[in-house]
């Protein structure tokens, strides 16, 4: 992998269920935003605010530290991990689920748009780590099903796109709601004036990661795109999956009839 560092994950004090996941996933050397954060945060004795892009690595630089410490069942959230949109929040939750072979942590994710009684129901249940939108995070506070009270970590992703979008009362009230003895992670691809605010304000002591980030640090994604005609799609799609080994893949669809007929048609031959 391009763009990676000279260290390897098993120079890092992990835990053997984590490096044996890492190994699984085909990570090898951690990117440069995983190598700067992943010491910080598993000696957690600070907040910090690091400017960091999508496709940098950031998700395992943050989820690494989190699988490594949460390995035993709690009675109530010990991470809270906030992200602008569901896609995201979903992202985050299948990707630090990836990262251990460990029963524990167990990982929820609420956001909006979804039936609130499946959230309930896995809240109740009982989970170390929530992956949440602001609103509906909120919404859990308001209604007494999530306990934000042991919370040892909170990372905060895209902060500035949670600004953006209009979230950033939400997760100012969510800041103060949370276990004050919390550890806190920002992430953002830029650091304005409105951000360093609640981090000077809300976060109290913080180390700001902004300018060892190069500026234009390689991301570790591809981005391509392909032309064809609407009636190949199914089959490229199969050819595309075909040519990658273990090939994990997210499809996303104009509505919900054809999100679900892409699902049956791939299902029948034999793309689980
Ligand atoms: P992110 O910035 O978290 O969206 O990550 C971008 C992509 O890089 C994701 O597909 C990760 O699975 C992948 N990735 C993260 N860390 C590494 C690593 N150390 N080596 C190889 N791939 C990685």
């Amino acid at each position: 992998m391009e763009n990676t560092t000279d260290k390897l994950f098993s120079d890092y004090p992990l835990i053997e269920a984590v490096l044996e996941a890492l190994e699984k996933k085909g990570f090898e050397h951690p990117s440069p935003v995983q190598s700067m954060i992943l010491p910080r945060l598993l000696a957690e004795d600070k907040n910090i605010a690091v400017k960091a892009r999508t496709g940098t690595g950031k998700t395992a630089a943050f989820g690494i530290p989190l699988v490594n410490k949460l390995t035993e069942r709690a009675s109530k959230p010990q991470a809270l991990i906030l992200a602008p949109t569901r896609e995201l929040a979903l992202q985050i939750s299948v990707e630090i689920r990836s990262l251990t072979t460990n029963r524990y942590p167990r990982i929820t994710a609420v956001y909006g748009g979804a039936s609130i009684g499946l959230q309930l129901r896995d809240l109740e249940r009982g989970t170390e780590i929530v992956v949440g939108t602001p609103g509906r995070v909120q919404d859990h506070l308001d209604r007494g099903s999530l306990d934000l009270s042991e919370i040892k970590y909170l990372i905060l992703d895209e902060a500035d796109e949670m600004l953006d979008m209009g979230f950033i009362d939400d997760v100012k009230a969510i800041i103060d709601r949370a276990n004050p003895d919390k550890k806190v992670a920002l992430f953002s691809a830029t650091l304005p004036a409105p951000i360093m605010k609640i981090v000077k304000e809300q976060l109290g002591e913080t180390e700001i990661i902004a300018e060892d980030v190069p500026e234009r640090e390689e991301i570790l994604v591809n981005q391509e795109a392909i032309f064809i005609r609407g009636e190949d799609r199914l089959e490229a799609l199969k050819r595309i999956a075909d040519s990658t080994e273990k090939f994990h893949g997210l499809v996303f669809c104009p509505t919900k009839v054809e999100a679900d007929e892409v699902a049956r048609r791939l299902m029948e031959d034999g793309y689980p």
